[in-house]
């Protein structure tokens, strides 16, 4: 838990967001810039920097998110099979583009152009 995160808060309740899921180790909320059609967020609620940080205890959680995004991508409206699909990215550190230091999957979808990307 970091007292300053963006992301911890948002875990936590303390800050509001448009949560699509939540369980006990996890919560996705759609992101505030949306850069397509859906744009949703898969974070874990444990702080955790960015996939830098991991250890091998980390790889159940990883793997739940993972798993959650095509799952989670249909609920929210992309299209099934492959003239649908979603887009799944990470950014990691300075050089990655990370903007909040608190790991998180994107996960993008809807038809196209989409804003960004
Ligand atoms: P990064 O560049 O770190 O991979 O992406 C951070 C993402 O978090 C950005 O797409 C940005 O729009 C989103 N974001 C930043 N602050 C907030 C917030 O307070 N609430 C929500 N829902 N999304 C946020
Ligand atoms: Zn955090």
């Amino acid at each position: 838990m970091s007292e300053n995160c963006i992301f911890c808060k948002i875990a936590r309740g303390e800050l509001p967001s448009r949560k699509v899921y939540e369980d006990d180790e996890i919560v996705a909320f759609h992101d505030i810039r949306p850069a397509a059609p859906v744009h949703f967020l898969i974070v874990p609620k444990r702080h955790v920097a960015s996939l830098q940080d991991v250890t091998a205890a980390d790889i159940p959680l990883l793997g739940r998110m993972l798993a959650l995004a095509p799952q989670l991508a249909l609920e929210q409206g992309c299209r099934p099979g492959p003239e649908g699909g979603f887009r799944v990215m990470i950014n990691n550190g300075v050089d990655g583009g990370q903007e909040v230091p608190h790991l998180h999957l994107h996960v993008l979808g809807g038809p196209r152009p989409w804003q960004r990307g």
